[in-house]
């Protein structure tokens, strides 16, 4: 498998770096199967949770390979933000991986600007990781977070951490611009070294897995974790990487204008019809992002579609926030207008009358049936 070098660091990761989330519910024979299938095909970073299953997916991981400790780099997280809770926690990891070193462990879902506080105020959880590091139990000590990364700018601006993982797909960059916008530059400007995950979107994206871990592939990021919980997936997923080759502009241009996830629906946020009405309408479906990532469109779906966007729209929890902006912004929908004349502006096709409807009953958090 190709490898990229993470960084600053001294370390050169495969393409694919494995994660551990879904092994929770992964027999311990498969688990076996499916890492040191993982590591005999080349790949050299795994990466596990605490948290995943109350420390069940680290328990796995270090029955199935830690015989193979010097095969490949190992990451855990750590969700606690206190000095004593965190220094717990990394133990336990250690423990249960049955290993003496880590060679990253990540702040677990710093997810505002209050846990990034937390994390770095008097006894709080990044005392406990940099003890841990003088004492040789970890190298690198990094952060993740997904959605809207305000907590994470918020971080790297006030901590040089030395790895940062952040979702980033094709999907939801229209959603949360400011990743690939803010964050990842940021992070680039600042030699914090980059993973990426969720690019098939928590499964949003399953009708197009190739493309879309091609297009997080091409995107700054050292090796992608993917969660594999079955062979077939494993196999598909290295066949994937084995004939990558980086996305241009153009392709990615094309992918934004026809992506079928996104459809006659989700804005580009090109601001084509920002400057036509009293308001950015793309303003509005930024909102609609936070809200529920722009998946509830209002048209008939099938149900197992219809199914899988009531499970990941409110993912990443930010519809309270969304709400809560929308009540206090000064501009409001009017839902007895007429928009109309914004659709023409849009290059995509999208109902702008439509949608900025839809959107406004879904932020005013009223029982309206579209
Ligand atoms: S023209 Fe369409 S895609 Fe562009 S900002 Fe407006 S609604 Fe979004």
């Amino acid at each position: 498998m190709q490898k990229r070098m993470l960084g600053n660091t001294e370390m050169e990761l495969s393409l694919i770096g494995f994660g551990g989330f879904h092994l929770v519910e992964t027999p311990q024979s498969q688990v076996n199967e499916l890492l040191n299938k993982y590591l005999d095909r080349g790949g050299n970073y795994i990466e596990t949770a605490a948290q995943y299953g109350n420390t069940m997916s680290e328990s796995k991981i270090g029955r199935a390979v830690s015989s193979r400790r010097d095969e490949f780099f190992l990451a855990t997280k750590c969700l606690e933000r206190t000095r004593d809770k965190a220094a717990e926690s990394i133990d336990h990891s250690l423990k249960n991986l049955n290993t003496d070193h880590l060679d990253i462990i990540f702040m677990h879902g710093v997810q505002s600007i209050d846990i990034s506080e937390t994390i770095l105020a008097p006894g709080g959880a990044m005392e406990a990781a940099l003890e841990a590091q003088r004492q040789g139990k970890v190298k690198y000590i990094g952060l993740t977070g997904h959605g809207q990364p305000t907590g994470l700018i918020h971080a790297i601006k006030n901590y040089p951490y030395d790895v940062l993982m952040t979702g980033i797909n094709y999907y939801d960059r229209f959603n949360f611009p400011d990743v690939e916008t803010i964050l990842l530059p940021e992070c680039q400007k600042r030699g914090i070294s980059l993973l990426g995950m969720k690019a098939i979107g928590d499964g949003y994206l399953y009708r197009s897995v190739k493309t879309a871990i091609r297009y997080t592939l091409s995107q700054p990021i050292s090796s992608l974790v993917l969660g594999i919980n079955r062979n077939e997936y494993l196999e598909e997923d290295l066949a994937i990487v084995d004939k990558f080759e980086p996305m241009s502009q153009s392709e990615q241009e094309k992918l934004f204008s026809d992506a079928l996830e996104l459809g006659r629906y989700v804005c580009r946020q090109c601001g084509k019809c920002s400057n036509v009405a009293e308001f950015d309408p793309a303003e509005i479906f930024l909102l609609e992002g936070l809200y529920d990532r722009q998946m509830v469109d209002g048209y008939i779906s099938d149900p197992a579609h219809y199914a899988l966007t009531e499970r990941l729209k409110h993912w990443f929890g930010h519809k309270d926030q969304a709400l809560a902006k929308y009540r206090k912004s000064s501009v409001k929908i009017n839902p007895e207008k007429d928009y109309r004349h914004l659709n023409s502006y849009c290059p995509y096709g999208i109902d702008i009358d439509r949608k900025l409807k839809l959107v406004h009953h879904k932020l005013c958090d009223d029982d309206f049936i579209f």
